[in-house]
């Protein structure tokens, strides 16, 4: 637990206060006890004074009787009359014995003391005790007899006075009874009262003479009492551990001496009882600390227990665990806040999960994406590789999809993808393997423990299934797709890698229109190849290492150079000149073909006005792939390209093959008949090698046909290509056709091709290729040759 935690504080502040308040009243208790027992002791101090004095004085009264009974004896009279003084002196002392008197006194009327059972006379008579007995006499004259206290010999005496009546007064008894033990036993009213009765001389020190005290407690009072002249009345004493509160009674003092009486009272001893009582509250102080700290614990873990378990249902929603739950029996604030939180919880869940739906399925389909599928390949391979099994992913691209996105809009394409994606759940079965989709027109399955020919069969049947055209909103599509499969642990190790070896196969089934292709390194080599390949391509266009060579085309009526076609070479840095059959089918299947043509048709445009400015009007031939007829832009690009170099669309015509309008008809036409709308003459390239039906050649702007150079390179020795190229010239010239041949090598070719009555020759009789700039010079030449003279 926390130091500062808000049940250690809680159950601190609890504690200290109830401490606080218990500490208090236990001293104001102790406080109360003590002033009590010190009021307690006074007042019992009180009450001992008076009786300290009422027994002193009853004392006097006791034997004052005694005397007075001596004082009217008939032989102590006849004794003192006659002068008897030995009678006087025994008589005297026997009384005084029987009183316990050890100083009898004979005094005459004027107070001078005249015998005395004390031998020394003479020494009474001088000191202070003459003084003492003749105050006493003149206060007996006045009530009849006296009592007193005095000091004699340092000690304190009480003295009696009566007169010796014959009938009338002729001398005065004193008796001094020494205070003595008994007296201050019978004046202890209460049995803890102590009473001591103390002398001074003159040099102040006082001593003790009687005291219910020890000796050694006795002594000590005598050196705590304060000096005779200092008229204390009250006084706490401390002797040894034991507290004391003290009365002091004067008793008696003369020139020489003091006496005085102390009460004393012992503090502690009254306090004795209180102490238990205060015990008891101390241990009930402690008892209700600890009841109180036990309550306050429970209390504070009532409030700080929600409080922590909502920090911990608030730690496990920062580590993404939403099914924390917190038990709200609670009723109070920390209940509503705890509520509250749960609502916040469930909030958030549904907000992540949202986001988590967002991040890791794709919207369009409601399928797995990329992220998602990375995933589940991540745990497939991880389980393949900890049970020894393998796993393998399948990855599919539509063929042309763009294409049907670019014509049919995005809505459509969105629909189809949607399609897609329900043939290939329905291919899948209920088996639990779904697809994702990648991006795109990609799509991924994986293939938990599975083997490779489970995976190409699969592939297999997901082909087929795609055969089946899609008809969406009263359109037919027919969809094609490239398979690649990988699998681990043949293929990769790890799900990055297994992703781009999938992709390779991928790409490779798609060059190679081959449908499915399960991965193997030597695809990765060519296809890395084939990467370094476009790059340097790319390279090549803008280091300009791109030439437009140009080849005749004569017309065989007449002989003259009517028209030339454009050939692309490439000089390369390495390996020198590349004839186009290298680049070319590369350059088709990876799409740069369209930056290729571009290059081509703006030189053959820029060569066209260079020509045209030195006279020359010839028509050039580009050649157009499969490709650029996809390309919507086309012809919004090629009429660009005329109108920067000023050259007129008819200047040109475009070489097609039969197998690029046969690709995708559909789009062929649409982007011919632009061409053709903007009067660019159109041109049937290699015709005989395709499987062209006569009724898309009718329905095509074409204005040309070139038959290819296989039936033609031999056609002098070859009666088969001779009828096939008859034919061709036929059919092409029903046709409204202007009919060229290519490949022509000799001049019975070139004479045979006129029998037949062909428009064009082209051939390496008439000129191979030369860079366009050469052509000028040539064709000066051409002209000198072929000019019929005159
Ligand atoms: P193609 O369009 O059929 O071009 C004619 C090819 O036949 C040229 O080869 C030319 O040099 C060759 N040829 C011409 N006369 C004769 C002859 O008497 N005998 C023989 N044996 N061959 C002859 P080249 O220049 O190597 O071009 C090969 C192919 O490359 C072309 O066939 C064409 O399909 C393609 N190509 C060339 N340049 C381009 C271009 O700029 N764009 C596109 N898309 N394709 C091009
Ligand atoms: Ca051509
Ligand atoms: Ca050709």
């Amino acid at each position: 637990m926390r130091v500062h935690s808000l049940e250690n504080r809680v159950v601190t502040l609890f504690i200290g206060l109830l401490l606080s308040v218990q500490l208090a009243a236990f001293f104001a208790i102790g406080n109360a006890i003590d002033r009590n027992a010190r009021q307690a002791v006074e007042a019992s101090l009180k009450i001992n004074e008076r009786v300290f004095e009422k027994v002193l004085d009853q004392n006097a009264q006791k034997f004052l009787q005694s005397v007075t009974v001596l004082g009217r004896e008939y032989g102590f009279i006849q004794a003192i009359a006659s002068k008897d003084v030995a009678t006087i002196i025994s008589t005297l002392s026997n009384h005084g014995d029987r009183i316990g008197s050890d100083l009898a006194i004979l005094a005459e009327l004027d107070g001078k003391i005249s015998l005395s059972t004390n031998a020394n006379l003479q020494d009474l008579r001088k000191g202070s005790l003459q003084q003492t007995v003749s105050a006493l006499i003149a206060t007996a004259e006045k009530t009849g007899s006296a009592s007193g206290s005095a000091i004699v010999d340092g000690r304190p005496y009480q003295f009696l006075v009566a007169p010796v009546q014959a009938p009338v007064t002729i001398a005065w008894i004193v008796m001094g009874i020494p205070m003595g033990k008994n007296l201050v036993n019978e004046m202890r009213y209460q049995p803890n009262m102590q009473i001591s009765l103390l002398t001074s001389d003159q040099g102040a020190n006082w001593k003790t003479n009687v005291s219910t005290l020890s000796d050694e407690y006795a002594q000590k009072l005598a050196k705590l009492m304060p000096p005779a002249g200092q008229q204390v009345r009250a006084m706490p004493l401390q002797i040894e551990e034991d507290q004391y509160s003290a009365h002091i009674l004067p008793l008696a003092h003369n020139e020489q001496y003091n006496a005085i009486a102390v009460l004393q009272l012992s503090i502690s001893e009254a306090v004795a009882p209180y102490k238990e009582l205060q015990r008891n509250l101390l241990i009930l102080t402690v008892l209700g600390a600890i009841v109180a700290s036990i309550v306050s614990v429970i209390t504070a873990r009532r409030i700080t227990n929600p409080v922590r378990q909502l920090a911990e249902t608030a730690r496990s929603l920062g580590a993404g665990d939403y099914t924390a739950t917190i038990n709200v029996k609670q009723k109070d604030e920390i209940g509503d806040l705890a509520r509250t939180f749960m609502t916040m919880r469930d909030g958030i869940a549904q907000r992540e999960k949202e986001i988590s739906r967002l991040a890791y399925w794709d919207t369009l389909t409601n399928l797995p994406n990329r992220a998602l599928f990375t995933d589940m390949l991540e745990e497939a391979i991880a389980s393949a590789r900890s049970h020894e099994k393998s796993c393998f992913v399948l990855m599919m691209d539509l063929d042309r999809f763009k294409h049907v996105n670019d014509v049919m809009g995005h809505r459509f394409g969105d629909i189809l993808l949607n399609q897609v994606a329900i043939r290939l759940s329905a291919e899948l079965g209920t088996g639990g393997t779904k697809p994702a989709r990648l991006g795109g027109d990609e799509f991924a399955i994986l293939l938990p423990n599975s083997s490779k020919k489970n995976a190409l069969d699969l592939a297999n049947r997901i082909l087929r299934s795609l055969e089946k055209p899609i008809s969406i909103e009263d359109q037919t599509v027919d969809l094609g797709a490239g398979i690649g499969i990988a699998g681990f642990p043949e293929h990769a190790s790890d799900a990055q890698s297994l992703l781009s070896r999938v992709e390779v196969a991928m790409y490779a089934a798609k060059l190679g229109n081959s449908g499915a292709v399960i991965y193997s390194p030597d695809i990765d080599k060519s296809s890395q190849q084939s990467l370094s390949l476009l790059s340097e391509l790319r390279a090549a266009l803008e280091h300009q290492a791109f030439r437009l060579y140009v080849q005749p085309k004569v017309g065989l009526d007449h002989g003259q150079v009517i028209a030339v076609e454009a050939l692309v070479r490439w000089i390369h840095p390495e390996r020198g000149f590349i004839f186009p059959d290298q680049f070319i089918p590369f350059a088709e299947q990876t799409g740069f073909i369209r930056q290729l043509t571009h290059w081509v048709m703006n030189e053959a445009a820029r060569v066209c006005h260079v020509w045209q400015q030195q006279g020359i009007q010839l028509k050039i031939s580009v050649n157009i792939s499969t490709r650029d007829l996809l390309d919507q832009d086309l012809p919004g690009k090629f009429a660009q390209i005329l109108q920067n170099h000023e050259v007129e669309p008819a200047s040109f015509c475009l070489e097609i093959t039969e197998s690029a309008i046969m690709d995708d008809p559909v789009r062929a036409f649409q982007t011919l008949d632009r061409l053709h709308a903007m009067g660019l003459e159109l041109s049937i390239d290699d015709f005989g090698t395709g499987y062209s039906s006569l009724a898309y050649l009718k329905r095509l702007p074409v204005h040309e046909l070139k038959i290819d150079k296989s039936f033609v390179l031999k056609m002098e020795t070859d009666i088969d290509d001779t009828k096939i190229v008859k034919s061709t010239i036929d059919l092409g010239h029903n046709m409204g056709l202007r009919v060229v041949a290519e490949g022509v090598e000799n001049l019975e070719v070139m004479q045979l091709l006129k029998e037949l009555g062909c428009d064009q020759a082209q051939g390496y009789y008439i000129s191979k290729p030369m860079p366009s700039a050469d052509l000028p010079s040539w064709l000066l030449k051409w002209q000198e040759q072929h000019t019929p003279a005159g």
